[in-house]
């Protein structure tokens, strides 16, 4: 079929449109048919020319008399146009398209849609759409679709090319099970494409909407789903739940779990006393004390004779990790070491060494614990921290090392809400820790509009001298860490120049070695530093409890759950902490979007808010990865995702139906594949 031939062969695409179509990602025509219009013009209802009001109007018409002449200033050239009915008459004006008194001379009959306006208390029509009256209208008298566009690509060239595609639309494969079709009530693809790019009524426009959603979810929840089932066909080292052993866990720390960990780790002990693998997401906000649960959990392998592994993003965290949960560990007699690519290769083998023999029960390590090097005696356990999940490959990696796959915890601090967690996520099973530890401080959060910056830059400066520190975060850039690294030093030279010249200022961002930035981390963390300049990246896991002040440069670029989690990385002491957030712009949408976190420290309403308004690629920084490309599907039509995963879940627990449908297998498979985060 046609889908992969390059858009260059199709009639009227000249070099010029190539490079543009380029630009929104259109090479082929299977691209181009699915550039999705982004809104329509409803120009359906032809009206005589009599009774038009102020508005969207179409009318049919003939033309009268019609002229070009320059404008005062030289450069415009105005198109006028005399265009009756038997109701009436009205006149037209055109900018710059002189050509038209050339398509539409007098006599032509046409169609004109466009916008009735007052001008100088007279009705005009300014630069509407006009064709001829052929009985196959693609801009007039129709519902006519806006497309995204480019510079130089207008919709209406758009129009052009896709429309004369869809003649043959009906031809094309269909792309989902006829099971799911029936059971959804979809339309079939060939009409729904057809129906998106020339909707035929408003009706049929909306069930070819709900057919291309239906199928953006079907999609991703199938590969949940099948992740899932797949899961559940391997066997896993039986970790029996023994209460005795909870019981002396806890009274080696220094503080009671509270309520909702201890449901959280009941959840998670239940699953490891079971022969399926564990593949269970605990989520909890930053601060929440995740690290207690998981500790526990890898506590229960230890005592039922397996080791455990803790896997972290960084460097800085595996060691901060380390230092924490070593000493608790050794009080009930268990052997913890670190593994990082850092270390020397004499400390890597003697570690490996313990960890092959088993003299060691709990790793703790990078994904340097997923390398090939690395063999473990009786691997039970592996937990991953500030990750979503374990992908397909890690999991293979670590079947091979454990002999069956290991129990698997994923924690992370990214609220999922309850619509993600049952198409993206659907494979996981989900333990929330939504109360935190007692004591705990709340963050005065404050947004800075550019004026308040002085006396912002004053405050701040009284709270340093009395030995606080503060962390600098800058404006998100994303797909250059050059430029953001150049942003990050450009910063911190601005303040050792200006406001903080007084203050030991250190940077770090995604440019250095790792060991370069744990080295200036670690000056931080021992106080030898005052301010700390960086991207993002210090947004995972770091606790320096001495820390109380968070400045986010460029706000309104960064979601509110991103924003929450920098939050996060405060008010860790016992210190009052301020998160002052310093935007660009007064007021606006921007603005108001940030007042959210001004009001509330729930990191799960954030992220229901950052969900409803920037859509699910944003906060989880997907996009690129494609299991979120959901362009028709809302994830806040909860109706819709759970008749969805109803439909799917009948269909996938039939294998053999699917078999006879290799389209839909190929795309789920590749959707598996993507589902690997790292
Ligand atoms: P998370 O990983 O969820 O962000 P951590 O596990 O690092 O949170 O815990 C944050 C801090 O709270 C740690 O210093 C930890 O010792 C402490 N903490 C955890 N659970 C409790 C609890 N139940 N009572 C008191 N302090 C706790
Ligand atoms: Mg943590």
């Amino acid at each position: 079929m046609y889908l992969d031939r390059s858009v260059e062969t199709l009639k009227g695409v000249g070099p010029l449109a190539v490079k543009r179509l380029a630009r929104l990602k259109i090479t082929t025509v299977g691209e181009l048919l699915n550039h999705y219009p982004r809104r329509y013009d409803d120009f359906s209802n032809i009206i005589p020319i009599r009774s038009m009001r102020p508005g969207l109007v179409t009318f049919r018409a003939e033309v009268v008399a019609i002229a070009n002449r320059r404008a005062r200033s030289r450069r415009l050239s105005i198109t006028e146009a005399i265009l009756t009915d038997e109701t009436g008459t009205v006149k037209v004006v055109w900018f710059n398209q002189p050509y038209l008194t050339r398509s539409f001379p007098p006599g032509k009959r046409v169609l004109v849609s466009g916008k009735l306006e007052f001008k100088n208390s007279d009705l005009a029509l300014q630069s509407p759409a006009i064709e001829e009256d052929n009985g196959d209208p693609k801009h007039t008298a129709r519902i006519v679709p806006i497309y995204p566009e480019t510079e130089g690509l207008t919709s209406k060239q758009l129009r052009g090319f896709i429309m004369p595609l869809l003649h043959r639309a009906r031809e094309l494969p269909e792309t989902l099970p006829a099971e799911i079709l029936k059971a959804g009530k979809l339309a079939p693809f060939g009409e729904a494409l057809t129906e998106i790019h020339a909707p035929s009524s408003r009706q049929k426009l909306e069930q070819a909407r709900r057919r291309f959603a239906f199928e953006e979810l079907f999609y991703v929840i199938a590969a949940s789903l099948i992740i899932k089932s797949e899961i559940k066909t391997e066997q896993a080292p039986v970790i029996p739940l023994d209460a005795d052993v909870a019981k002396k866990f806890t009274a080696a720390q220094d503080f009671d779990l509270t309520d909702a960990q201890r449901k959280a780790a009941w959840q998670i002990l239940q699953d490891m006393s079971g022969e399926r693998p564990m593949n269970r997401l605990l989520e909890g906000d930053v601060g929440s004390g995740k690290t207690a649960v998981a500790a526990l959990a890898a506590t229960m392998a230890m005592a039922g004779g397996l080791q455990a592994a803790l896997m972290v993003p960084t460097e800085i965290l595996a060691k901060q990790h380390f230092a924490r949960l070593t000493p608790l560990l050794k009080r009930l007699g268990y052997q913890t070491v670190l593994l990082v690519g850092s270390q020397t290769a004499k400390a890597k083998q003697e570690a490996n060494k313990q960890l092959a023999s088993g003299t060691a029960h709990l790793t703790i390590g990078t994904h340097a614990l997923l390398s090939e090097g690395v063999s473990f005696a009786n691997l039970g356990l592996v937990i991953i921290d500030e990750q979503h999940r374990f992908g397909v490959s890690q999991r293979q990696t670590l079947k091979t090392k454990a002999g069956c796959l290991p129990h698997l915890l994923s924690m992370t601090a990214t609220p999922i809400p309850r619509s993600l967690a049952l198409t993206v996520y659907g494979d996981l099973d989900i333990s929330v820790i939504d109360e935190m530890p007692p004591g705990r401080k709340s963050v005065a959060t404050k947004l800075v509009e550019p004026d308040k910056r002085d006396s912002a830059y004053k405050f701040i400066d009284t709270q340093l001298a009395r030995g606080r520190q503060m962390f600098v975060v800058c404006p998100l850039i994303e797909d250059s860490h050059v430029l953001e690294a150049k942003s990050v030093t450009a910063e911190a030279e601005r303040l050792a120049k200006g406001p903080f010249k007084h203050r030991r200022i250190g940077v770090v961002h995604g440019r250095l070695k790792p060991a370069e930035r744990d080295a200036v981390m670690g000056r931080f963390a021992d106080g030898k530093l005052d301010i700390l300049v960086a991207t993002s990246v210090i947004e995972v896991g770091v606790d320096i409890p001495n820390a109380s002040i968070m400045l986010v440069e460029g706000a309104e670029r960064f979601g509110l759950a991103a924003l929450h989690q920098l939050r996060g990385r405060i008010g860790r002491g016992t210190h009052s902490s301020y998160c002052l957030l310093f935007t660009g712009t007064e007021g606006g949408d921007a603005f108001r979007r940030l007042q959210a976190l001004e009001r509330t420290q729930d990191g799960f309403r954030l992220a229901q808010i950052d969900l409803e308004l920037r859509g699910p690629g944003e906060i989880y920084g997907q996009k690129q990865h494609g299991i979120l490309d959901l362009r028709l599907a809302d994830l806040s039509d909860t109706k819709l995702v759970a008749s969805v995963r109803n439909i799917t879940a009948d269909f996938v627990a039939e294998p053999q139906a699917m078999l006879q449908y290799p389209i839909v297998l190929e795309r789920i498979n590749r959707l598996k594949a993507m589902t690997s985060l790292d």
